[in-house]
């Protein structure tokens, strides 16, 4: 994946220009791809193409109609493919303010294969900006001179990231793990020194627990300032838009671990209930963490708010968040989920239980039979099967 993009932060637009490549081996002979309507396509290169068709589609995942490309290829292809998009747009206020543009995972700006908007990417970055502005991703930049900078990386497609504002404050962390805060535009404040300090100590226990074979070494915490969200990244970082983000308050606790260990729970399907994989999991963690600091009451708490709305909800396995209205989705596949974990954990103790998770994160399993066989493995066929049949209730 190669994507070059061209931003103009007085105007909060840009232009970016996508090139996917289909490697030989794939020998797909069509290829789809959507891309946010707000964004017209200007030109579309596809050499070698039998076919291309500009449509409007509606994608059910988004809620939202997008542009979509199709092109197909004589079949039997044992060539690779490439094809280039070529598009503008102006960022909206969720995703830009006077201050910043941020182009991440939340900003639908890069066009994604149909229900893969997931999937991992080898990526390349060229972001060119007025001499005046910064970009931020989330490794370093290879190269930078100015107004031109170069990333490249690996992470899930729509998280390739660019941050561009004329000044960014950071704070970094006195000892390993390097994780660094990053603020758009404002200075920082008593809070975002705080923040680091929190993250430190969550991503030590994860890389004590959950991470320990596959542990952080570096972690970038954003703040763009757009007042929207907070979300994941795979390649170990995380976007926090809430002002006043304050881990003095339990509840930006939570979030700040959920997110964070997105890091290793992000490989089941976004798109069925495997996501209980990414969700529950994170979101337990996020309670574990609770009990690891010995906030106990918090737990608790927290555990009771979740726990309360899974009464009389539909299974896991197999959950089709179609057929119910839309709050059943996290009481499902969020807090249902991290019921079962905690009685998985109830019943396995807390050292298998961690090594489990470790295993699991390690190996990025995606799929809940995966997750069952890694059960079965460490804790034994009663418990598989005990762990089948909570899963089915
Ligand atoms: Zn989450």
């Amino acid at each position: 994946m190669r994507v070059q993009l061209q931003l103009a932060p007085a105007t909060g637009s840009f232009t970016c220009r996508y090139t996917f490549t289909l490697p030989a081996s794939d020998t797909t002979s069509t290829i789809q791809l959507n891309l946010n309507r707000h964004f017209p396509l200007q030109r579309l290169s596809s050499p070698g193409a039998l076919r291309r068709r500009i449509s409007r589609t509606y994608y059910s995942f988004f809620a939202d109609t997008m542009q979509r490309v199709e092109v197909q290829y004589a079949p039997h292809n044992h060539k690779a493919r490439q094809l280039t998009l070529t598009y503008a747009g102006t960022l909206d206020k969720s995703t830009s303010t006077a201050q910043v543009m941020e182009l991440s995972g939340h900003s639908n700006w890069v066009p994604f294969r149909s229900n893969q908007e997931y999937e991992i990417v080898k990526y390349t970055l060229a972001v060119r900006a007025p001499a005046a502005y910064q970009v931020r991703s989330t490794t370093p930049a290879l190269r930078q001179r100015r107004g031109r900078w170069l990333f490249s990386g690996r992470t899930s497609n729509i998280e390739i990231t660019a941050l561009v504002a004329k000044q960014f404050h950071q704070v970094v962390s006195a000892t390993a793990p390097l994780i660094t805060v990053v603020k758009a535009g404002a200075a920082l404040v008593r809070q975002d020194t705080a923040l680091l300090h929190q993250a430190a100590a969550i991503i030590g226990f994860y890389n004590r627990t959950i991470g320990r074979q596959d542990s952080i070494a570096r972690f970038t915490i954003f703040l763009p300032g757009t007042n929207r969200d907070a979300f994941g990244l795979l390649d170990n970082a995380t976007v926090i838009t809430y002002p006043g983000f304050d881990v003095a308050e339990r509840e930006y606790v939570l979030i700040l671990a959920h997110e964070i260990s997105h890091k290793w729970w992000s490989y089941g399907s976004f798109h069925d209930y495997n996501d209980w994989l990414n969700e529950a999991f994170a979101t337990y963690s996020s309670l574990l963490y609770l009990q690891a600091i010995g906030d106990t009451a918090g737990y608790q708490q927290e555990y009771a708010k979740r726990a309360q709305t899974t009464a009389n909800t539909p299974a896991i396995l197999g959950f089709d968040r179609d057929k119910y209205e839309r709050s059943m989705y996290r009481r499902v596949v969020y807090n249902k989920g991290t019921v079962v974990l905690a009685a998985l954990h109830a019943r396995v103790g807390t050292e298998k239980f961690y090594a489990l998770l470790a295993t699991t994160a390690a190996r990025k399993i995606s799929t809940t039979a995966a997750f069952l066989e890694v059960v079965e493995q460490t804790a034994g066929p009663a418990t598989r099967t005990w762990l089948q049949a909570e899963l089915t209730r």
